[in-house]
């Protein structure tokens, strides 16, 4: 029997101090991309639409959309874009209002022909 089962046992305490203290975990959790808008033009944004899986991105003209409340965390547009996009190292997404989880990224201007 682990070790650390019988002494949650014994002094009654079987969870992580979280959220009154960081859980030392969290930095090992996948979290959801951040973008930068300064490297991000339209073509970009089109490629990262196509290799999202749960539909987080959409492009709308100049603007890249970001529900956050669809991404999954998978890490494919940072894969495909990491010049563009990182790791926000934010977990905690919990929102009482379900727009606020959706994100307006503004695009550079318009690519070539
Ligand atoms: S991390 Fe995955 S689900 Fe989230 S926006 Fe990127 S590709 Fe889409």
């Amino acid at each position: 029997m682990p070790l650390w089962f019988v002494r949650g046992l014994r002094r009654g305490v079987v969870t992580t101090r979280y959220p009154a203290r960081p859980d030392p975990s969290a930095a090992f959790l996948p979290t959801p991309p951040a973008f930068h808008p300064s490297r991000l033009d339209q073509r970009l944004a089109d490629r990262l639409c196509e290799v999202c899986p749960s539909r987080a991105l959409r492009r709308e003209g100049d603007v890249l959309i970001f529900d956050v409340g669809a991404c999954t965390a998978c890490g494919r547009c940072r894969e495909a874009a990491p010049e563009a996009v990182t790791v926000s190292g934010e977990f905690e997404l919990a929102a009482t209002d379900r727009a606020s989880l959706v994100k307006r990224i503004p695009l550079l201007g318009e690519t070539g022909p």
